[in-house]
């Protein structure tokens, strides 16, 4: 079977994205082709999210309204893969009317699955887990891009209690360090230059006697590329060895995303997340000692069962003292399988929205304070895309800086910030001239007694 046409649809966070590239590099090598309108498509893939509610509902409305193509097009399949497709399995077959149903370890078998559906004319459902980590499969990106992501792990074992992720990803396992090398490798020999290294909990990452510090040290020793950034860190496994290392690092981008979750211990304990707010607190100041510029962001979830109004204030208090950057923020969202499913009471569905209206506010005044203090600042930007009369690079702390003038793309230039609209930094360029200067190298100072 050859030359036939496939649309890919991606939900979802960096490890869906990451994952689609895996899986058109899968169907290319079978000769399948992608083709960007969905009505020229013979096969229809959704790759689905099913962390919140709410991206399943989205993903359901899509797939409602693409099964009446098939009343246009005789034939056409429809695919349901990755979180959906293990949560809900046969559902997505009887209410759904879809043809393949493939869970995140299955993508290898799509192109097998694809023949068996056409022999057969039965819907194909692969849905078991087998610790697949896609080693020796390089994604394929649409777009040429100076910026790359590395999946370096897939599934979690931490089980936080509100999270579906273990159950629709399984259990934690890492890539090799060879393969990741590889994959750093191959994106800077296509012109990227900022690697993030991605996965549910980067921090654990591990192959035979290599950390994740090892695995830092490694690809930050590559030529040709600038950047070095990961996520997500999770606060109970960061230590100040971390810290320390992360600020020798020449290609170390002074950010770092930590999910807070909850600024009350109580409700962090029913989270099971592993660390109370005090230790989130000091694992933050430490960083910021270590690296001064460090940024951090983070999410925030309100709502969670139990929760009271003390414990909501506490975690506005816990915001108000750390200042982050930016905050991902969420109401609690009930999940199958998940231990908080069965924890009461419940939030009422209006104060949970409340809380959340008020926690976005009192965020946003953080956030465009942190902005504000950018104002005047010179920084160094990789630029990333240029569109009459914009250029618009991003600083080393994840801010995206827009220029009026025409830069070239995948190069480093020095900017100052000078002006501020909304959220958006305005910047000049300084030396016109690009500088692919020497990354800064942080030194370690003592660390203060008790930290
Ligand atoms: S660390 Fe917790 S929240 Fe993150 S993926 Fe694992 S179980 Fe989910």
């Amino acid at each position: 079977m050859c030359e036939l046409k496939f649309y890919i649809k991606v939900y979802g966070c960096q490890m869906n994205q990451y994952d689609a590239g895996v899986i058109r590099r899968i169907m290319e090598e079978s000769n399948f082709i992608e083709v960007s309108d969905v009505k020229e498509a013979d096969i229809i893939l959704v790759l689905t999210c099913s962390v919140r509610s709410h991206a399943e509902i989205r993903a359901l409305g899509q797939l409602n309204f693409w099964r009446r193509l098939k009343y246009e097009k005789p034939g056409l399949i429809i695919g349901v893969l990755g979180c959906m497709a293990q949560n809900l399995k046969d559902l997505l077959i009887e209410k759904f009317n879809v043809d393949l149903v493939v869970g995140s370890d299955q993508y290898r078998f799509l192109p097998k699955l694809i023949n068996e559906y056409y022999k057969t004319k039965l819907p194909q459902v692969a849905t078991e887990f087998t610790m697949e980590n896609y080693e020796h499969i390089i994604p394929k990106t649409n777009n040429a891009s100076v910026v790359g992501y590395i999946s370096i792990m897939r599934g979690c074992n931490n089980y936080c209690s509100y999270c579906i992720v273990p159950y629709v990803r399984g259990r934690e396992r890492s890539k090799s360090l060879s393969q990741i090398v590889t994959e750093a490798e191959s994106l800077i020999r296509h012109g990227v230059k900022e690697i993030t290294l991605i996965g549910q909990n980067v921090l654990a990452w591990h192959d035979n006697n290599a950390d994740f510090l090892t695995l830092l040290k490694e690809i930050d020793q590559l030529d040709g590329y600038y950047r070095l950034r990961f996520l997500t860190s999770h606060p109970k496994d960061l230590t100040v060895k971390h810290w320390e290392t992360f600020s020798q690092l020449k290609k170390f981008c002074p950010y770092i995303h930590l999910p807070l979750q909850s600024g009350s211990n109580r409700i962090l304990a029913l989270m099971n997340r592993g660390y109370t707010k005090e230790e989130y607190l000091e694992k933050v100041m430490q960083g910021r000692q270590i690296i001064p510029d460090l940024v951090f962001t983070t999410d925030v979830m309100v709502g969670f069962p139990t929760e009271t109004d003390d414990d909501y204030k506490e975690t506005l208090d816990l915001l108000g003292k750390i200042k982050f950057d930016f905050a991902y923020m969420f109401k609690y969202s009930e999940r199958p399988y998940t231990k908080a499913q069965k924890i009461t009471p419940k939030v009422d569905a209006k104060i949970a929205q409340e809380r959340l209206i008020r926690l976005i506010e009192y965020q946003n005044k953080i956030t465009k304070e942190r902005i504000n203090s950018y104002l005047n600042k010179e920084c160094e930007i990789l630029v990333e895309f240029y569109t009459y009369p914009y250029s618009k690079g991003r600083t080393k702390d994840n801010k995206m800086v827009i220029i009026k003038d025409k830069l070239e793309i995948g190069e480093i230039y020095r900017c100052r910030i000078t002006n501020i609209k909304g959220w958006t930094l305005i910047g000049e360029i300084i030396d016109k001239s690009n500088c692919n200067v020497q990354n800064k190298v942080y030194y370690i100072e003592n660390l203060k007694e008790g930290l």
